[in-house]
């Protein structure tokens, strides 16, 4: 099947409408007509090949929610017309102890959902900037939001999951002090989910503008991360941090801030390198500093399932597919309360 899709030819490109294929479903595979996706940092990472390996041309996308439109002979799972979801994941290797354990993001072989490994043309994968998509039911998610926040709910495929999979390893709950540092897409996320597991949330911005905004996401606290004296007013207490920032900046400002065995996960990934954080600011109170990336298909299902019990979703700015270039140059000066999400009927459009 041909479908439009956008992406880009080169990393110094912007994205433009092109058509792709995907191919038929096989036996075990969801057909997938994408509703709407959500725009990740993730996604201008690789598009510029901030991370290198970048294969062009490059389809992202994965936040995706959509209406199943067929399924392979031997699907047990989904029926044509579900409501569901895919996220960063569409393939591993499925034999492994991570997979096992039903931790597929942390695989040797998992395939990203777009600009990994495939038999499939081109040679890898392309992602949900497109108007369908076919996924072996593995990966494939079941949303039990209502349908009127479908769009809402895509967020939650990426940045709901890499906020959702730490704060339950590090058992968050009631009694817990979290901060979260970046209030973009997934910073916006971990506040609501934080707040929802019972935990103090303590919100860390860059952004005078964002105060007022982040209690409204559920932050009890909010610090502007620039005043010394705010930062101090929080030594030595939190459990854990979670630091969603998309760019090199001072972790000892924040190391400081964790308590006896309190951990700072980063999840952030930005495109150089942290500047080394301090030893003995980890030692004199054994302190860890941590990394966690996205979560695995049963985490992300249970992900999805607290979030429609607990009316969580994201919030969104809904696009139209000839503004991602647009989003891009917003999402870099932090102008984005706090996910675009693609409306992709908008696609057809060119
Ligand atoms: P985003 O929406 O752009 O949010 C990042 C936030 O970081 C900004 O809103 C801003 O918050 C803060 N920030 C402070 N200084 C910044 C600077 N110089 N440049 C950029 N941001 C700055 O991005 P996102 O989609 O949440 O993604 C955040 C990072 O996580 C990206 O690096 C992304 O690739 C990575 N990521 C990792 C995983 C994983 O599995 N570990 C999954 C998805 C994404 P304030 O205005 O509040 O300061
Ligand atoms: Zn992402």
């Amino acid at each position: 099947m041909h479908t439009h899709a956008y992406g880009a030819h080169a990393s110094d490109q912007a994205l433009e409408p092109m058509r792709i294929s995907r191919r038929d479903p096989g036996a075990h595979d969801v057909q997938i007509d994408i509703a709407y996706c959500g725009i990740c940092h993730s996604d201008l990472h690789q598009v510029r090949s901030e991370w290198a390996g970048t294969l062009y041309p490059c389809v992202p996308g994965h936040e995706i929610v959509g209406r199943v439109s067929a399924l392979g002979a031997d699907v047990k799972g989904f029926r044509v017309g579900d409501l569901v979801g895919v996220g960063c994941i569409v393939d591993s290797c499925k034999e492994c102890e991570d997979c096992e354990s039903g931790l597929e993001n942390y695989c040797d072989g998992m395939v990203g959902t777009y600009n990994g490994p495939t038999p499939d043309a081109p040679g890898w994968t392309l992602g949900g900037y497109s108007q369908h998509i076919v996924v072996h039911e593995r990966y494939v998610l079941h949303v039990r939001h209502p349908e009127s926040q479908l769009a809402a709910v895509a967020p939650l495929l990426c940045a709901g999951i890499t906020t959702y999979s730490p704060l339950r390893h590090w058992k968050v709950g009631p009694g817990s002090k979290v901060g979260v540092v970046g209030i973009g897409g997934l910073g916006h996320m971990g506040i609501k989910i934080a707040h929802a597991m019972g935990a103090r949330v303590v919100a860390f911005t860059t952004s005078e503008s964002k105060r007022a905004a982040a209690k409204q996401l559920g932050a009890d606290e909010v610090v502007v991360s620039r005043h010394a004296e705010e930062m101090a007013a929080h030594a030595k207490s939190f459990d854990l941090i979670l630091d969603t920032v998309a760019a090199p900046h001072d972790l000892n400002a924040l190391l400081v801030l964790l308590k006896r065995d309190g951990t700072m996960v980063l999840v952030g990934a930005p495109a150089t390198p942290h500047p080394s954080p301090q030893v003995f600011d980890l030692i004199t109170r054994r302190r860890s500093l941590a990394g966690s990336m996205i979560g695995g298909i049963p985490e992300t299902q249970e992900m999805l399932d607290f979030c429609a019990e607990h009316g969580i979703v994201a919030d969104i700015e809904l696009i139209r597919a000839d503004q991602i270039n647009a989003s891009y140059e917003r999402m870099l000066r932090g102008d984005v309360k706090y996910r675009f999400v693609i409306d992709n009927a908008t696609l057809a459009a060119g």
